[in-house]
């Protein structure tokens, strides 16, 4: 029979150990095997919503959790912002710097439109970049992985994942079907796909981002949205998988009136300029040039030039063999052409690539599912973050990456319940040390071996017992939170 004074102290300890493991097991029930659909829209800036009024982005933004914005990387380019994505790595760590570009490392140049571009020497420049596919399998336990998506089909640590070609004939719904199929498959179903959607950025670059055609092409996706949104429903997804809507860049306007042709300043015969008409990297056919070239094209009004060794760190753009002797970055609003050349003005109204610092060159993020918080805004943050984000999404290690999930936990809803925890512990020690003295002092005197559940340890003092429980969490805790955050300067020192 226990004495009367021992009923209150055993108490304590079951709502402790109680709220403990609750805690515990709902984080545990969210890791097991967590599934996630990254969602891009090609060139969808972050104001299209408001501006537009698009409903069902709106409804799915107001009822999960959204950024304002959130700031892409430069140069702010499909190919380089997609890769980054995916990778957690601003453009100049995993060389993805353009759409088209020159390796003089490998005398190649890179057409994102060419499939002899789409290798592991391109995508995998430097042999530390890991795409969340590929981090999401290696992690095992049945993870699978599908990617419609940029740099997909480049197999890399041998894992094989579900590819689904770019195919500019498939409607937007059979992907949409397409995935929702791959993650309620019975046998092997996928826990993690990425779906990349090619407008609005077609309809940007032709008509711009004020255009009606820009306004009736929103409202076709965005009911899109509605269809997707209305499928997970049907599949019991909706509250069960995670969902991130996101997109690699904006658009802003151009004209006739802004349009820059270098050839007006400079025999253009003496470099060779990879890039699109917001940003080129310039390599110089002789460096004895180099000042020249630097020299005049710094006079063209409306274009900033950089030696390479003077990029500004804020771009996180210049540590790689494929950015040229020469910068050029055009203004907001103004389209550069190398040589003169005839443009069909009524169809070339929009276009990006501009400084990562350009409002509208931002793109859109939403995230709903059951790890994120509801109706929740965030502090706008980079799109290196979504990397790590999605590894703490999955349950899963992430490679280095330039990323910081310390920038976007506040969205999850495991980051609220380590808070609970750390709120019941502060408040409940007092408490459980009284009650722990009080089991202490009845039972004193009689020496018991305790065996610690899930413990081969025999404990003579249940005092003991109890501080390696706890010790062992928070050294846990600590551990965890050190593999999610890395040393952006140590990252430096081991990029390309
Ligand atoms: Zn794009």
């Amino acid at each position: 029979m226990f004495k009367k004074g021992i009923v209150l102290p055993i108490v304590w300890l079951f709502v402790f150990f109680g709220a403990h493991g609750f805690i515990i097991d709902q984080q545990k029930r969210h890791n097991d095997l967590p599934t996630l659909l990254l969602v891009s829209f090609d060139g969808f800036r972050w104001d299209y919503i408001d501006m537009y009024n698009l409903t069902n982005f709106n409804y799915l933004k107001n009822l999960g959790s959204h950024a304002d914005y959130i700031r892409n990387s430069f140069s702010t380019v499909t190919f380089p912002n997609h890769w980054t994505i995916v990778t957690g790595l601003y453009e100049e760590s995993h060389g993805i710097l353009q759409n088209n570009m020159y390796d003089p490392l490998m005398n190649k140049t890179f057409n994102y439109k060419s499939p002899e571009s789409q290798t592991i020497e391109w995508y995998g420049q430097n042999k530390q970049v890991e795409p969340i596919w590929v981090t999401n399998q290696k992690a095992g336990d049945g993870r699978r992985s599908a990617a419609e998506w940029i740099g997909a089909n480049v197999v890399f640590q041998e894992q094989n994942i579900i590819n689904i070609q770019y195919n500019k004939s498939k409607t937007y719904k059979q992907l949409i079907d397409e995935f929702i199929n791959l993650f309620k498959m019975e046998k092997e179903p996928i826990n993690f796909g990425a779906i990349y959607f090619d407008e609005p950025d077609h309809v940007g670059h032709y008509y711009g981002p004020y255009s009606i055609e820009m306004k009736t092409k929103l409202e076709e996706l965005d009911e899109e949205l509605g269809y997707m949104i209305e499928q997970l429903r049907k599949h019991d997804l909706f509250d069960n998988l995670n969902l991130i809507i996101t997109s690699d860049h904006g658009m802003d306007t151009i004209s006739n009136k802004t349009a820059i042709f270098l050839d007006n300043y400079i025999d253009t015969s003496l470099f060779k300029a990879y890039g699109s008409r917001a940003c080129y990297n310039i390599f110089l056919n002789q460096q004895t040039d180099l000042d020249y070239v630097y020299k005049t094209l710094k006079t063209i009004p409306n274009i900033d030039i950089y030696l390479k060794a003077d990029i500004p760190e804020r771009f996180n753009y210049k540590k790689n063999s494929r950015i040229g002797d020469i910068l050029l970055v055009t203004k907001i609003g103004h389209a550069v052409y190398v040589n003169k050349e005839p443009v069909n003005w009524t169809i070339n109204n929009g276009d990006h690539g501009y400084d990562n610092n350009e409002s509208s060159m931002h793109p859109l993020f939403i995230a709903h599912g059951p790890a994120f918080k509801k109706s929740f805004k965030t502090k706008v943050f980079n799109n290196v973050d979504i990397y790590p984000l999605m590894c703490s999404v999955l349950g899963i290690e992430p490679a280095l990456n330039n990323g910081s999930i310390a920038n976007v936990e506040k969205m999850l809803v495991a980051n609220q319940q380590k808070l609970m925890l750390f709120f019941i512990i502060i408040f409940s020690t007092p408490i459980f040390t009284a009650s722990a003295t009080g089991i202490l002092l009845c039972i004193s005197g009689k020496s018991r071996k305790f065996i610690y559940k899930n413990s081969i340890t025999i404990y003579k003092d249940p005092l003991l017992a109890v501080e390696s429980k706890i010790g062992h969490f928070l050294n846990n805790t600590k551990q965890e939170k050190k593999q999610h955050y890395f040393n952006h300067s140590d990252w430096k020192r081991r990029s390309v």
